[in-house]
């Protein structure tokens, strides 16, 4: 699949959700290239997953922000591989140093630079760990097994709708209890 059809069936994809996040973020070894980048030379052109480009390109035109979260140790090499795939100045925000977090740490640094809240983010990433410490904060976060795919994609925003809907039916539901409305549990107790 050509790096413009995957474009316009991300395109797609996103059309089908009322609710989209506000910024993606996304790691980089084995997410969006299959590698480690700290065992490769600067002087090598890397390349990305076959669809990881197609998805950026699509969230770019959708105007979505999109940041980068990496515990890669090489930051040096990862801006440069991000130069040499024209891609740097998709990203609002680079977070790319190892950290003894699980990219918690990396997050906070996201939020503050961005303002975007943790619910209103999506994050794809390789490592399990990593996955469920971000959750934790409240960002949506999908697991990737061979890098970010349409798949991947269409799960992150399904998941990402899932979560949003949750959130909104518990306000609802602390709305309703402090407005004094009787839940309907109440009403029963009533009748008697
Ligand atoms: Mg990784």
């Amino acid at each position: 699949m050509s790096e413009e059809m995957v474009k316009d069936e991300a395109m797609q994809i996103m059309g089908m959700f009322q609710i989209l996040p506000r910024l993606v973020v996304f790691d980089l070894d084995y997410t969006l290239w299959p590698f480690y980048c700290e065992c490769r030379s600067k002087r090598e052109m890397p390349s990305m997953y076959p669809q990881a480009k197609g998805i950026l390109s699509a969230l770019k035109e959708k105007g979505i922000e999109m940041a980068i979260a990496s515990r890669s140790p090489t930051s040096d090499i990862a801006n440069t591989f991000l130069d040499k795939l024209n891609i740097k100045p998709m990203f609002v925000a680079k977070e790319i140093y190892s950290s003894w977090s699980h990219k918690t740490e990396h997050f906070q640094k996201i939020h503050t630079r961005t303002g975007v809240p943790f619910t209103a983010m999506l994050f794809f990433d390789d490592e399990d760990r990593n996955i469920k410490s971000v959750s934790k904060m409240g960002v949506t976060s999908i697991l990737v097994g061979d890098g970010v795919t349409l798949g991947a994609f269409r799960q992150g925003l399904t998941e990402f709708t899932q979560n949003h809907n949750s959130i909104e039916k518990n306000k609802q539901v602390w709305r309703d209890k402090y407005s004094g409305k009787p839940t309907s549990s109440e009403s029963e107790t009533d009748k008697d």
